[in-house]
């Protein structure tokens, strides 16, 4: 038992501790808005969730358990506690999610590792095998620096960079709080391929391939991989950059899978591309964090702003588990990130990017809603939880 108070140790994009009851609270929230959004449902459906412990994995689990009914087994790479060190966010969203599981009669099982190990692999394999069966669904939420490669050893690191020429755009000094400059050195052709090796699409045919080989999936079992495109002031470091080429490659995968699943069992395989949303991975990305605080304001201000969760609902109502499939685009994607594409928010976003400055960085957006965001992840500033109370810190997944 580790009894403390807990406060936020941040600097820029890294928060080193978690809040356990703010976790906690960011999982009833979203389990609160899902129940009010989906009429519950028995569906009997088994879903592997890679990724399922923070951000839109998260929202994904939460979703399918409360709403759907549904058993989940989640993969993710986090810390436990260790002494008077906090668990990391996901740990703790892990561990309240295994409570409110057992709330909604549901099981949860998770498995904390690397998701890119063949030993991973198989540790999911042997649970499914023992405690669910078969799956019906895989959604595929990974957001990694590094992958080792399990046939190879080798060690990849991915990088956010454009390709072609440098690039110089504006961004926020999260550490400063300061709209500066910033400029980033065009990739090298191996950057580029070590940003697919670790982000692209081989890990989740890896995961298919030996899921299909061990009868894991159930006839009509479905797979969804989330990606993301954004607008035209974010391509050159986005989708024209490294991670552009990464997420491309993870189409190409899913295309194939597609094929191979309704071949084998009749199953199918989409991408979803969501809008941008406050994660821990998007804040690591230059020029993010200060798009997200304009898109945040103008998408608030016209009503039609999304978190994970909402996003997440309405990718199960509108397209996955509708009645007619998934609505897909000329490329055969989801697309979730139709209304922060609209004209009038991309036009809106544009005008004020040519503006913003430090001076008027929180008259033109909302780097205060940004910020109170960014600590919410690791459960600070949520509301109801009192902070200066201790709380027990040493909470363990079974
Ligand atoms: P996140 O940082 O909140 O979550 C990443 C998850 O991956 C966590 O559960 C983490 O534990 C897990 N993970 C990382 N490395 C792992 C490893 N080696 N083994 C096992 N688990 C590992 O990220 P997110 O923003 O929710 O991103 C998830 C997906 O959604 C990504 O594919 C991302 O591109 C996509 N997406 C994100 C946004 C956004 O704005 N955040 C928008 C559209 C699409």
């Amino acid at each position: 038992m580790a009894k403390q108070v807990v406060h936020p140790k941040i600097r820029g994009f890294i928060c080193t501790n978690a809040h356990p009851v703010g976790c906690a609270k960011n999982v009833e929230t979203q389990a609160n808005y899902v129940r009010q959004a989906v009429p519950s449902r028995q569906t009997g459906l088994n879903a592997l969730i890679i990724g399922a412990s923070t951000g839109y994995g998260l929202a994904s689990r939460v979703a399918l358990a409360t709403s759907y009914g549904a058993n989940t087994i989640g993969v993710f790479f986090e810390k436990p506690p260790v002494g008077k060190k906090t668990g990391t966010a996901g740990y703790y969203n892990s561990f309240a999610f295994h409570k409110h599981a057992d709330r909604q009669g549901v099981k949860a099982l998770s498995i904390n590792g690397d998701a890119f190990s063949d030993k991973i692999k198989f540790e999911t394999i042997d649970s499914i095998k023992k405690e669910l069966g078969q799956v019906d669904l895989i959604v595929y939420s990974l957001a990694s620096p590094r992958r080792i490669h399990p046939r190879t050893g080798e060690d990849y690191r991915s990088v956010l960079k454009p390709i072609g020429k440098p690039y110089s755009d504006k961004t926020i000094d999260l550490v400063k709080e300061e709209v500066v400059n910033i400029s980033v050195e065009t990739a090298t052709k191996k950057e580029i391929s070590d940003t697919i090796a670790v982000m692209g699409g081989e890990d989740l045919t890896f995961w298919v391939d030996y899921l299909l080989e061990h009868d894991c999936l159930k006839p009509g079992a479905q797979v969804v991989a989330y990606s993301y495109i954004g607008p035209e002031i974010t391509h050159q470091i986005y989708t024209s950059g490294t991670i552009g080429q990464a997420k491309d490659d993870l189409q190409q995968h899913v295309d194939n899978i597609d094929k191979k699943l309704s071949q084998e069992i009749g199953g199918n395989a989409f991408v979803s591309v969501n809008k941008a949303v406050i994660t821990q991975a998007s804040a690591a990305i230059p020029v993010i964090p200060l798009y997200i605080s304009i898109l945040y304001k103008i998408m608030d201000s016209k009503g039609i702003n999304e978190n994970p969760i909402a996003q997440i609902t309405r990718l199960f109502t509108e397209h996955l588990f509708s009645e007619n499939g998934p609505e897909l685009d000329d490329q055969r994607r989801i697309r979730l990130d139709d209304r922060e594409l609209s004209i009038e928010v991309t036009d809106q976003v544009k005008q004020v990017w040519s503006q913003i400055t430090t001076e008027n960085l929180h008259h033109l957006a909302d780097y205060n809603r940004y910020k109170t965001g960014f600590r919410n992840l690791f459960g600070f500033d949520v509301e109801n939880v009192t902070y200066d109370q201790e709380v027990e810190t040493d909470l363990f997944l079974p």
